[in-house]
């Protein structure tokens, strides 16, 4: 590892710290802006939230009550996923299983109903664009849905992406750019010297860069090297999830489904995804009986077709979960030190934004406007606090 030259006299040289969907695509359109850029991964790339997630690109369906803030950078990002699929598919080759089908939320029973009924108001007051059905009519869209199932919102915006493909694409687009990948590397320290990062620390050396980029997902706060101003208040929040197969020629689903206490994602090729807990245990790993019945049982209330299908997979990620669950985006106190952190349950629906706008900043030094409120300072700002997101 040598230290950092710019490929190109005004473009700076920026270090990485983290190989997931943030990293990685931030790495991608710096370094085919013609940045010298190295990303430095700890493990394997992309092997951390960005594998464990859904994909879903779940801007409308989970908004509650105070998330006006949040919602405009969700729906902004939401909006921008088509063409950023298309580009990123041409950069890397690689089909991100892209679907647009729509996202139905179901109410398993009749009490069910009446709380649906009253989400769906506040959805329609904040002008989203949601269609109220009928038990029946919902089983027209998906005649697999158990009969008990008394109503359902569709939300047609409310698309998925296979996350899994999203990484390998964003790590193909990113070396076909010329940007370089250190795997099982893990950064210890950012290398600050009169209130300017110079670098990181890697393996007991320095490596030098103009900037350096903090996206190391639930571990961001625990780099060292960086005043408590410039560490960003994330802490990981524990996901059990699992996936059964079904034969892609008769899938039992074609669109997102969300019932109580559960979501079912179904993969072209077969794979239906259920997630997933939601746990504040730190970085506890452990799969539970608990964990995973509940996931199951909630599922087969309102899918029981699920009764025969063979489990695939079952897996735990940890969200990068901010103090206020809205992502940290952009400058910090510490001048060459840039931010993409905090996503929560939101970071594939953000990833079009996050890439556009922190690329921007590193590049030019703008701000765009839809991260102006997410930037680290907020926490530090007396009183200031951002709505608590939704998302998954
Ligand atoms: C169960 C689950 C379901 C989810 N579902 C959805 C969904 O449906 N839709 C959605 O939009 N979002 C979803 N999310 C959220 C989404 O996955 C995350 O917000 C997003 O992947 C965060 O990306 P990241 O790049 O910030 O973090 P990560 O993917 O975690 O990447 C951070 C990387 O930094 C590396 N790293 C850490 N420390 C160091 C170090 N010192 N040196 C070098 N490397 C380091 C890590 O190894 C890791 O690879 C889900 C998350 C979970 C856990």
């Amino acid at each position: 590892m040598s230290n950092a030259i710019a490929k190109e006299p005004d473009r700076p040289s920026v270090a990485i710290i983290g190989a997931g969907i943030c990293g990685l695509g931030i790495g991608w359109r710096l370094a085919a802006a013609g940045c010298r850029v190295d990303v430095f991964e700890r493990g394997a790339a992309g092997r951390e939230a960005s594998w464990a997630a859904a994909g879903m690109l779940a801007a409308q369906v989970e908004t509650e009550p105070g998330e006006e803030a949040l919602l405009a950078l969700n729906l902004e990002s939401q909006a921008a996923w088509p063409a950023f699929a298309r580009v990123l598919e041409a950069a890397s080759g690689i089909d991100l299983g892209y679907r647009g089908e729509g996202t139905l939320v179901v109410a398993a029973h009749r009490d069910d109903a009446a709380e649906l009924r009253h989400t769906y108001e506040f959805h329609r007051s904040l002008g989203l664009d949601m269609t109220w059905l009928t038990g029946g009519q919902a089983r027209r869209l998906e005649p697999h849905l158990a009969p008990a199932v008394s109503a359902a919102v569709l939300s047609e915006k409310d698309h998925q992406v296979d996350n899994r493909q999203l990484v390998l694409a964003l790590q193909a687009a990113f070396s076909r750019a010329g940007g370089t990948l250190h795997e099982h590397t893990a950064v210890e320290a950012v290398d600050v010297a009169a209130g300017r990062a110079r670098g990181v620390q890697v393996d007991g050396r320095a490596v030098a860069a103009d900037m350096v980029l903090l996206a190391a997902g639930a571990w961001s706060y625990d780099i060292d090297g960086l005043p408590p101003a410039a560490r960003p208040p994330v802490r990981p929040l524990k996901g059990q999830m699992l996936s059964l197969r079904m034969d892609p020629r008769a899938p039992i689903m074609d669109h997102v489904l969300w019932g109580p206490g559960i979501y079912i994602v179904p993969r072209r090729d077969g794979t239906l995804i259920l997630g997933a807990t939601v746990e504040d245990k730190g970085f506890d790993r452990d799969l539970t009986a608990g964990g995973i019945h509940r996931l199951l049982e909630a599922a087969w209330e309102i899918l029981p077709q699920i009764e025969e299908l063979p489990i695939e997979e079952m897996w735990v990620g940890v969200r990068p979960t901010s103090r206020d669950d809205a992502p940290i985006l952009g400058p910090t106190p510490i001048e060459g030190l840039v931010v993409a952190t905090g996503h929560h349950r939101n970071g594939v629906l953000l990833a079009p934004l996050t890439i556009d706008a922190v690329s921007a900043f590193v590049l030019d030094g703008s701000l765009s406007p839809a991260i102006a409120p997410f930037g680290i300072g907020r926490f530090h700002a007396q009183g200031a606090t951002l709505a608590a997101g939704g998302g998954e």
